[in-house]
């Protein structure tokens, strides 16, 4: 038995899912004649409460994309120092939008208005870059899956929008975090210009994220998604595995905390774990006492088919996902408690 925490991008499509794919009505989507694409796209507008949505194939290119097309070249956006926009996605933004980075600290990389405000430009000074978007990321991946409530986001919006400042959510994991706010996902639309949401993580598509945004945005989006080289052909085939996994993969992310939460608690048990993050959601980062090395830990780990990654010079994450199950926690655990080091 492999076990694979790396990500929760690991997962294959289940046989119901691969059922759905198969069976997909499909056409030229650059053409607008995909009906599953158009489908997916539309779902995914009403349920987070907005007007429109472009099915790209990854969350780095929606995520690419929504500050794109809320910013100019030389302004400036506000982030987590921590943030997948800034730290994961190759440069991205200062290649595709020639922004810079206004970069804070974050309470568990959850950014507030109290940090927010004197990070704001001075737009009458020509020395300072103009500030014109706000990016929160929910769930916060550097963070071990910490998430953010609706009542946080709603102080942030319409602070940030007293301010003339535009907001994107990287959502990859919304989802998850909507698992434990039980906030509702229609609401989030009100406070966002634009925002990303993967398939092909918890969700458990094999590829594809959506960018969902205001109505007036749709056509520079779509502009966008053609100039990146995302503009996808007979993609229906992978629109409706985002559609299944919207219908059915949504209630079951619980399992997934519910298992990361007890990897947590074991882990923290262990002699030669320095401290674990807390677990909020599905992600589980844990750092090594001084005397050894995260290498260490993942080749131990590695013989006995468990794969995880470092995060980190002493940091080791793992992600909880639709194909860990039961047996496999059994296992991790049992391993973790027999691994000496
Ligand atoms: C995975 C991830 C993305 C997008 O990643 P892709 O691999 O490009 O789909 C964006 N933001 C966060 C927080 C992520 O974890």
């Amino acid at each position: 038995m492999i076990v694979d925490l790396r990500s929760d991008t690991v997962t294959k499509p289940t046989p119901a899912m691969h059922a759905a794919m198969m069976h997909a009505e499909v056409g030229d989507d650059v053409f607008g004649e995909d009906p599953s694409v158009t489908k997916l796209e539309g779902k995914c507008a009403s349920l987070l409460g907005m007007d429109s949505a472009v099915f790209c194939p990854s969350g780095t290119m929606t995520n690419q994309i929504g500050i794109k097309i809320l910013t100019t070249p030389y302004d400036e956006v506000i982030c987590y120092k921590g943030a997948h926009i800034y730290k994961y996605e190759g440069g991205g933004l200062a290649g595709n939008s020639l922004v810079s980075v206004r970069l804070l600290n974050g309470d568990r990389g959850r950014i507030s208005v109290d940090e927010i405000e004197p990070n704001i430009n001075n737009t009458q000074d020509a020395h300072q870059p103009i500030t014109s978007v706000v990016a929160l990321e929910n769930t916060v991946v550097r963070e071990a899956g910490s998430f953010y409530t609706l009542d946080q986001i709603k102080k942030i919006s319409q602070f940030a929008r007293s301010k003339g400042l535009r907001m994107h959510l990287d959502g990859a994991r919304l989802f998850n975090a909507l698992t434990e706010t039980k906030d509702k996902a229609e609401e989030y639309g009100k406070y966002f210009d634009t925002i990303s949401i993967c398939l092909s993580k918890g969700l458990g598509a094999p590829v594809g994220s959506v960018l969902v945004c205001k109505k007036e945005f749709e056509s520079k989006a779509r502009r966008m998604r053609k100039a990146l080289g995302g503009g996808m052909r007979q993609a229906g085939f992978l629109a409706a595995a985002g559609i299944y996994a919207l219908d059915n993969h949504i209630g079951r992310l619980k399992e997934d905390h519910a298992r990361a939460a007890e990897l947590g608690k074991a882990l923290s048990k262990i002699s030669w774990i320095r401290s674990v993050m807390p677990v909020d959601t599905n992600i589980v980062i844990f750092s090594v006492a001084d005397s050894i090395t995260p290498e260490q830990v993942l080749s131990k780990l590695a013989e006995q088919q468990i794969k995880a990654i470092k995060f980190g010079d002493k940091e080791i994450r793992l992600v909880t996902h639709l194909d860990f199950d039961d047996s496999m926690l059994e296992k991790t655990l049992a391993e973790f408690k027999k691994l000496s080091l």
